[in-house]
């Protein structure tokens, strides 16, 4: 999928997140932020990426050394870290939640494209076969941030 389908996708959890257990203003907009940066993270392994190019000496290394759709798109390191960071870090648990749920979003629509994603060491999953940057994938993209800017006015009308 393009960044744009995974950050509509991001959103869209978010958006989800929020809808579901009703955070105040304040936790909302981290979920939505944590949930954006989380469904980027996963692709600094490219950088061609929209995060890659963000910060491109750092993602060609990333790339050169794990490679693109590899070690950054197993779902247990992400596990890992996030209760890491909750047991360590427990005040920064509504950031580590957002990252977390955006990364998943990230690795669910990376696994359904032809490639699949690498969850657990030698086992792809491929869900779908939708290539990047096809028609499919920019539908996805475009609904994806339909559901998150009508999820998130209807929470923010709930809140005020
Ligand atoms: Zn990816």
């Amino acid at each position: 999928m393009i960044g744009k389908t995974h950050l509509a996708g991001g959103l869209a959890t978010a958006a989800g997140a929020c809808l579901l257990a009703k955070p105040g203003l304040g936790t909302g907009m981290i979920w939505v932020a944590g949930c954006a940066f989380g469904s980027l993270l996963p692709d600094i392994d490219h950088k061609g990426s929209t995060l890659g190019q963000k910060v491109k000496p750092v993602s060609a290394v990333i790339g050169a050394v794990a490679g693109h759709r590899n070690f950054f798109h197993w779902f247990l390191p992400y596990l890992i870290l996030a209760v890491i960071l909750h047991f360590a870090v427990p005040q920064a648990d509504n950031i580590t939640f957002a990252v977390f749920l955006g990364v998943l979003s990230h690795l669910f629509l990376d696994a359904l494209n032809p490639s699949g994603v690498p969850l657990v060491p030698g086992h792809r999953v491929h869900l779908l076969r939708i290539h990047t940057g096809s028609g499919v994938d920019k539908a996805i993209g475009g609904l994806l941030y339909l559901f998150a800017c009508i999820g998130v006015a209807v929470w923010g009308i709930r809140i005020i």
